[in-house]
């Protein structure tokens, strides 16, 4: 496997080495982080050293980390009516979210279906605002999600007006980070976030691991998992603490960002996609976009089809969400964005990361040359 080329890093990034320690580490540690003696203390201090390091990763203090097996739980821990702040204990009476989040959102998490809302978005895939105002404007007491960067497109939102918007209608921000970290800003206060997550995988970290952040006067008063009162009652069960070493040391390394090298290659990638085929379609191109992400399509070239070819020559893309992938369906994000059918079932997403080289990009764009033309004649055959 060690001369494939790995550019499928919005859905799982490779481990850091840095993590991989720390989580070897972990599991040299015998004990449960709950006891009180030597070795339950030795556990407790590895996973309250890990809090520490995910919270510094966006701003956040320590204490309002609540430990999660992934984004997708730490998504259905903050969707909850029953979310307390110091001025406000009366339950949120209804849920929005943007029609491009991830599908643990989509679902409305705890809320009732009848109390979510999707909101639209723009065509270059950016939450339509003025239907953010009108939708707030019908509610008492929102609680909002709206993802930072998408995973598909890596269309980036403007989370702080949106924050200025929610606030001043007394609604609530749950933010879903988990395609920033490393490569743009993440802090929680600079967003204007309210609830924010966070995965592990996605960064370095092992998978299975992920965090809810709240802001410090905000209490979830209905735990997701009822037990023996780990996570502060949140979330109980005895806490996978090799994981979230692991989780902890990747949110170290993340704090250093890559962001430039990565714009520059995504760039070349871009510009090689397009000289190869003039035709060529980048979703959400005008907008501000992560420097790791392009989803691009060629029309006439299926993704499935585009996608088993990258692989036989040792190409790792996928297309959109690898969590739709496997099972072939099209897009929500790019039907959100009033896409067709028809194009974006050519959608392919090609994700960069920290170890992607230019070496790598002229590698891809050489098999996507060769693939790409012999695909549009295939299609030509078939046609004629
Ligand atoms: N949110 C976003 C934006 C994601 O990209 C993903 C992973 N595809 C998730 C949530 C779910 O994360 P996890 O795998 O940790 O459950």
């Amino acid at each position: 496997m060690s001369d494939r080329l790995y550019f499928d890093w919005n859905a799982s990034a490779p481990l850091r080495h840095e993590a991989r320690r720390a989580i070897l580490r972990a599991l040299e540690t015998t004990g449960n982080a709950s006891s009180v003696h030597a070795e339950g203390r030795a556990a407790r201090a590895l996973v309250e050293a890990a809090r520490g390091q995910v919270a510094q990763l966006v701003g956040a203090e320590a204490k309002n980390v609540t430990f999660t097996s992934g984004a997708t739980e730490a998504n259905t821990l903050a969707l909850t009516p029953a979310i307390e702040t110091a001025g406000e204990k009366r339950k949120r009476d209804k849920l929005l979210v943007s029609a491009i989040e991830h599908p643990s959102v989509l679902s409305g998490g705890r809320f009732p279906p009848e109390a979510v809302e999707q909101l639209p978005v723009t065509a270059a895939g950016i939450v339509d605002l003025h239907a953010l105002r009108k939708a707030i404007a019908r509610t008492e007491r929102p609680l909002i999600s709206v993802m930072l960067a998408n995973n598909e497109t890596g269309v980036i939102q403007p989370i702080a007006e949106i924050a200025g918007i929610v606030h001043a209608a007394g609604g609530l921000l749950h933010v879903d980070v988990v395609q920033a970290p490393g490569r743009i800003d993440c802090d929680m206060a600079a967003l204007g976030a309210d609830l924010l997550t966070l995965s592990s995988h996605k960064f370095g970290g092992p998978q299975g691991a992920g965090a809810l952040i709240c802001r410090g006067d905000i209490h979830i008063a209905e735990p997701l998992i009822k037990g023996g009162g780990q996570e502060r009652g949140l979330r109980a069960g005895t806490e996978n603490v090799a994981a979230i070493a692991g989780f902890g040391a990747a949110a170290a390394v993340a704090r250093q960002g890559h962001a430039a090298p990565m714009a520059r290659l995504r760039d070349a990638l871009e510009a090689g996609l397009k000289a190869i085929a003039p035709q060529t379609v980048i979703f959400g191109e005008e907008a501000p976009r992560l420097p790791n992400t392009t989803l691009f399509a060629v029309p006439g070239i299926k993704a499935e089809t585009a996608i088993i070819a990258f692989d036989l020559e040792g190409v790792a893309v996928s297309s959109g969400s690898a969590c739709s992938s496997g099972k072939v369906q099209a897009s929500h994000v790019l039907a959100a964005m009033g896409v067709s059918p028809a194009l974006a079932r050519g959608a392919v997403r090609v994700s960069l990361g920290w170890s992607t080289t230019m070496l790598h990009v002229e590698q891809f764009l050489g098999t996507w040359n060769k693939l790409a033309g012999s695909l549009l004649k295939e299609r030509r055959g078939i046609a004629a």
